[in-house]
């Protein structure tokens, strides 16, 4: 007699587990083909680092080292080297001739992001952060930086004497 109940039960517990199966077909499926796609991420996402560049290509970045002074896990160095109008890399005196973040210190807090005065490194929403040897983990300024937008020109520029003496420019994209 327990036999016949639990082979009732066990084809019911059955029936019913096809049932629910057969449900969840009509769903559409919630696995995202990573890569090929990816899935937005939110609007207070912190991601990989991005050093911006004006409309006209220059450089946001005036080596200024705030980001770096910000920064508490020591992550980010710095170096400004002289702009001049023959080569000039971002407005004012000076740009960073190197920049560099330690992305196996970097904890993603923003500090950096908030401390820039030119609004020149924004944490994007690039997640795709992996590699496998120690000495990749260090993102170079060549690495970090946005490519020249469209009619812009890459840096550096040879531009008119004094037009690009401010380093906090009073226009928002300079042309
Ligand atoms: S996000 Fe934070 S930890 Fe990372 S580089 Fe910026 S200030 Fe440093
Ligand atoms: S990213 Fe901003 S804070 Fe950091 S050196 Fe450049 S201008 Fe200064």
């Amino acid at each position: 007699m327990s036999l016949i109940t639990d082979t009732v039960r066990g084809v019911w517990a059955m029936v019913v587990g096809l049932w629910t199966t057969t449900m969840e077909l009509k769903d559409k499926p919630v696995t995202i083909q990573y890569p090929e796609i990816k899935r937005p991420v939110s609007a207070r996402f912190k991601g990989r680092h991005e050093l911006k560049r004006y409309d006209n290509g220059l450089e946001k970045c005036i080596g200024c080292a705030l980001c770096a002074a910000a920064c508490p896990a020591d992550a980010i160095f710095v170096e400004a080297s002289e702009n001049t109008d023959e080569e000039r890399y971002s407005p004012g005196e000076r740009y960073a001739s190197t920049y560099e973040i330690n992305m196996l210190r970097c904890i993603y807090c923003g500090y950096c992001e908030d401390a820039c005065p030119t609004e020149a490194i924004v944490l994007g929403d690039n997640y795709e952060l992996s590699f496998t040897d120690r000495r990749d983990s260090i993102y170079t300024r060549e690495m970090l930086l946005d490519p020249v937008p469209e009619g812009g020109k890459p840096t550096p520029q040879k531009v008119e004497p004094g037009v690009y003496t401010r380093s906090i420019p009073v226009m928002e994209d300079p042309k």
